[in-house]
Formats: C-alpha cells, sequence, structure tokens
C-alpha cells in the first residue's frame, strides 16, 4: 500500500492524520473539540510494553495515542486459562507465571513486583530449589548432590563469563563455558540437574545460548551484587489471572476510544513523514508514528509486512535472536499420587524429555486441585506442538509412570497445554541471545527506522531480555524517547542509533 493515501477513513477517527510531516494538522481531537491536532502515534500490541509505553506517553502529555491489539484484551503473554474437569476448574497461566526477581531490602525492586503488589494479586513464593523430589527411568532416585553440583556449575558458568567480560575476551555458547569450567557430566541425572539451571530458564540448550548474555540474563535479575532484585521467584495464583495487574494499570490511565481489540495488523507502512498500518479486516490507520511491539516471532515470520521491507540491517539483527519455546504441559486427576513437594525433576535417557515437574495439590498452592503439570521447552516444545494432544499426553503418562513404577496410572481428567510457537501472535514464548548476536545486532534490534517506526518489547532489552520486567524497562524507555523525538527534543536518542553493519565480533560492553 503506497504512502501517498492521505486521509483514511479509520478506526474511531484516529485514522484522520494526513501524512504531511511530524507535526500534521486536522480539526479532529479525540474529545471532539476542534484543535490543533498533536502527533499521534500508534502502538502496536497491549502486552506489558504496549500498556507501558501507552502509560509513559500519558505521562508526558501525550494523549493522541491508540493501542492495536489482535486479542480481545490487554495483557499479551499474560495469557490465563481456566482448566479443570467442571467443578474442579482453576485459572492457570499458559505464559508468564512468576515475578522472577523481587526486591532485596531497599535495593532496586522489579517493576511487576511493584505493580503485582499495588494492584493486589494473590502470589505465593515459589521454592524452586529447597523443594524439589528427583525421579529417573527408574523412579525415585535422590540426586540431589548431583543437583546441588550443578547449581555451584552454574554459579561457576556465571562468574566466569564476568571474567571474560573484564578481559574483554569474545562470547562462546554456554556449553563451551560449561566444558571450560569443567563440568562435563553427562550422566542423566546431570543433566537433567543442569537442564533445570539453565534450560528451564532460557528455554534453550547451552549449545543454543551465548555463555556471556545467559549469565548476565541471570544476574541483573537475580543478583543484587550486580543490580539485581533479588533470587526469589513468586508464582500468580490469582484466579483474576496474572493478566491482571497490567490491565488494572491500563485502567488508571487508558481512555476507552485509546484501545482497539480484535484488531490484528496486517501491513506496516512507513517513510520519514508518517506511517499507515493496515489490518486484515481491511481497515487502514494512519498515525505520525507508531512503536511495534510485536514479538520477535512474529517479527521474523512474516506475520506483519513491512513496507517498505525493513532495511538489512534491521532484517539481520531480527533473525539473529532466536525466539524459544517454553511449554507447560497441564493435567488433572481425581487425586495427588506424586510427590510432597513443590518441584520435581525427571532425568530422562533423552535430555529434555518431560523433565521438570511441579505440583499445584500443595499447601498454599491449589490443594485439593489435582493439578500437576510438567514443562518441555525449545526443540521438544516445536516438536510436541506438531503432534496431537492424545499423543503427548501418551508420552506424559509415560514418563509419570517411569517415575511411579508401583502406581497403577488413573486416566487424566484433564490435559491441557498452550502452543505458542505455532501462535501467530507470539511464533515462540520468549527470546534468547545466542552467541552469534552482536552488542551490535542489539542496538539493531532495538533501533527506529526512519525516526518514525520505533520498536519496543522483552526482545530489545539488553539487560533483561525474556522477562515482563525487560518488556516493563522497553516499553517506559522506547516511549520516553518517542516522546522526546515528539515534542521536538531531537529524535536522535543515541541509544536507539543502528549500525550500517555488523562486521566482527567484538567484546561486549556491558552497561550497569
Ligand atoms: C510460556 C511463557 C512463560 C513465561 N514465563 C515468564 C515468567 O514466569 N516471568 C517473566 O518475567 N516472563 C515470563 N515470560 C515472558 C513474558 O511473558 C514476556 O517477556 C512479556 O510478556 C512480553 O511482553 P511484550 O509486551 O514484549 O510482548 P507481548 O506480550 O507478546 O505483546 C505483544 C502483543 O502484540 C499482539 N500482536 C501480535 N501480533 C499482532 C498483530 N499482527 N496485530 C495486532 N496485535 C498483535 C499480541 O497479541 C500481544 O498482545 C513467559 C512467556 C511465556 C510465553
Amino acid at each position: 500500500m503506497a504512502l501517498s493515501c492521505l486521509l483514511r477513513v479509520s478506526l474511531l477517527g484516529f485514522g484522520l492524520v494526513g501524512l504531511a510531516g511530524a507535526h500534521a494538522r486536522t480539526l479532529l481531537e479525540r474529545d471532539g473539540a476542534t484543535s490543533t491536532k498533536k502527533p499521534s502515534v500508534l502502538i502496536l500490541g497491549g502486552g506489558v510494553a504496549g500498556v507501558i509505553a501507552a502509560r509513559t506517553l500519558h505521562e508526558q502529555g501525550i494523549d493522541n495515542f491508540q493501542i492495536v491489539e489482535a486479542r480481545g484484551e490487554l495483557g499479551g503473554r499474560l495469557t490465563s486459562h481456566t482448566f479443570g474437569a467442571p467443578g474442579k476448574e482453576v485459572v492457570v497461566e499458559a505464559g508468564a507465571n512468576w515475578v522472577q526477581g523481587t526486591q532485596t531490602g531497599d535495593g532496586p525492586e522489579n517493576p511487576i513486583w511493584t505493580l503485582v503488589q499495588k494492584h493486589g494479586l494473590k502470589t505465593q513464593f515459589n521454592d524452586w530449589f529447597g523443594s524439589i523430589t528427583t525421579y529417573d527411568f527408574d523412579g525415585f532416585n535422590n540426586y540431589t548432590d548431583v543437583f546441588d553440583d550443578s547449581g555451584n556449575n552454574y554459579t561457576t558458568l556465571t562468574v566466569a563469563a564476568g571474567a571474560r567480560v573484564d578481559k574483554q575476551l569474545v562470547d562462546t555458547t554456554a556449553r563451551t563455558g560449561y566444558q571450560l569450567i569443567d563440568a562435563k557430566l553427562r550422566t542423566p541425572q546431570a543433566m537433567a540437574s543442569e537442564y533445570y539451571q539453565f534450560d528451564w530458564e532460557y528455554a534453550q540448550t547451552p549449545e543454543e545460548s551465548s555463555w556471556i548474555a545467559s549469565s548476565w540474563g541471570n544476574n541483573f535479575t537475580y543478583d543484587t551484587d550486580m543490580g539485581g532484585f533479588s533470587d526469589d521467584n513468586q508464582m500468580s495464583l490469582d484466579q483474576r489471572g496474572f493478566k491482571f495487574f497490567i490491565q488494572a494499570e491500563a485502567a488508571e490511565f487508558l481512555q476507552p476510544d485509546q484501545v482497539v481489540y480484535n484488531a490484528t495488523v496486517k501491513t506496516i507502512s512507513y517513510s520519514s513523514h508518517g506511517v499507515e498500518v493496515t489490518l486484515t479486516n481491511g481497515t487502514a490507520l494512519a498515525a505520525d508514528y507508531v512503536l511495534c511491539t510485536f514479538s520477535l516471532g512474529v517479527l521474523q515470520n512474516d506475520d506483519v509486512a513491512f513496507e517498505p521491507a525493513l532495511p538489512d540491517w534491521k532484517q539481520e539483527a531480527i533473525q539473529s535472536m532466536t525466539m524459544a519455546t517454553y511449554t507447560k504441559i497441564f493435567l488433572q486427576f481425581d487425586e495427588n499420587f506424586w510427590f510432597d513437594t513443590q518441584m520435581a525433576l525427571y532425568a530422562d535417557k533423552e535430555r529434555g524429555r518431560y523433565p521438570v515437574w511441579q505440583s499445584m495439590d500443595v499447601v498454599n498452592f491449589f490443594p485439593g486441585s489435582g493439578i500437576v503439570f510438567v514443562t518441555v521447552t525449545g526443540d521438544f516444545s516445536e516438536r510436541i506442538e506438531a503432534l496431537p494432544d492424545s499423543q503427548v499426553q501418551h508420552e506424559v503418562l509415560e514418563v509419570l509412570q517411569a517415575m511411579f513404577p508401583n502406581t497403577t496410572l488413573p486416566t487424566p481428567r484433564a490435559f491441557w497445554f498452550p502452543r505458542w510457537h505455532s501462535d501467530p501472535l507470539f511464533r515462540g514464548s520468549y527470546s534468547n541471545w545466542p552467541a552469534s548476536f552482536f552488542s551490535e545486532h542489539h542496538e539493531n534490534l532495538r533501533a527506529a527506522v526512519a525516526d518514525r517506526l520505533w520498536f519496543a518489547g522483552e526482545a530489545t532489552s539488553f539487560k533483561y531480555f525474556g522477562f515482563l520486567h525487560g518488556a516493563y524497562f522497553e516499553g517506559l524507555e522506547v516511549a520516553g524517547a518517542m516522546a522526546q523525538c515528539i515534542q521536538g527534543g531531537g529524535c536522535a536518542a543515541s541509544e536507539l542509533q543502528h549500525v550500517e553493519e555488523v562486521k566482527n565480533a567484538h567484546p561486549y560492553q556491558i552497561v550497569m
């Protein structure tokens, strides 16, 4: 669609903005008053980044924006699901479930934790490392010594990554790192323990992950010596859904006409004069600026077309980061026959085969619910998404039978898992930083194009990629830079400039 199409009729009159320049004037304001039109902004996507970007613009006095969201609610990957047999339903989280890192003393507070407390969500400390039972293919097997060693290895891995940064050494994969710190044990029990430390967080293997970025991904969130929040993980059990905190936050400032639901973007046309967004239903929205908060997976999969095509430096950045997949598979039984701890680890001969289990049927969670779930990640997630539910259920029950060889397994009353990788609105769960993704790629992933097309979301966060708080900080910072640009304070925010070509790996610059 050509950018020369002027004055498209659009939803709520928002698009009655000519594409004549940054400060195009029209006679229509949101409140219907006749006045000079202020520059308009389309915020594409109503997840955490989109909502916080909207709040930031509002706080900067820019209210001529509209969030365009494909789903019928705000929250994005904060997606809840009512699970269970009739009469025994519980709201569980298909997507994000934990506030990862809260606050230590009066140190920095995770902004997600701030909002969760502000809006009164029900959460519970989840004891990932102190409340765990270990199993393998022969049933119960106490290998907590191996498990503890694996925790120590992980700490050594992150410390060694820090030493590489100090010496300005290049990055490698986390697998290389494990090898170099002499964490080479390859028993199924050691592999499962390593999986719990690594893959369960990054949703990919050490082979697929940057040694340095995975280490700072851990430290900036959990390690108070690195400015992290705390090592606590608070699990949302709120029956309004974990999404409630962001929806309640949005309700404090968002006017009904500032969000369009059930509106799927098909094309984004941009030039140095403005933007035009076309929805799948044919509606066109025009604006002066656009902030795209779609997931990295959506950008990678051409679910949305850019006109003109994004510049090479942007495309290379998008394709060089990885969209990983993390899948929780929920089962409900009439009664609990499994472990008493919150967590369990299963070591299969195949690494990553239904390894991490969590019981919801424990005190302080959902006692009596009969619910347990198992998590898989990465390629294994993609594999099971292609299978029918019945086959996945069969495989999961095989593993449960291996864990409990003396139990006659009952038939589950309910079974469900989300397919994040196949979902065209997400194409995965969250981003992961591979060893071949350089700092300049990151700058380019984050950089604005033609000062009109801006990008934010968990994947653009240097310190917190993958996390809810990464999406939060990116919504805040990128919308802050946009506001400066819109209000005439300069559009060339240095941190949002691009590098034309990424030529050579050179050591990382760590920004504290
Ligand atoms: C299974 C899973 C577990 C996770 N666990 C945790 C956790 O415990 N803790 C944590 O901190 N983080 C966790 N995360 C990561 C966290 O959910 C994300 O980092 C965060 O929600 C991303 O927010 P965002 O605003 O960047 O993107 P999104 O939430 O993806 O928002 C983008 C929005 O764009 C919309 N959209 C996409 N395509 C279109 C289109 N064509 N037209 C219109 N709208 C469109 C989507 O519907 C979505 O609402 C998890 C994620 C998943 C999936």
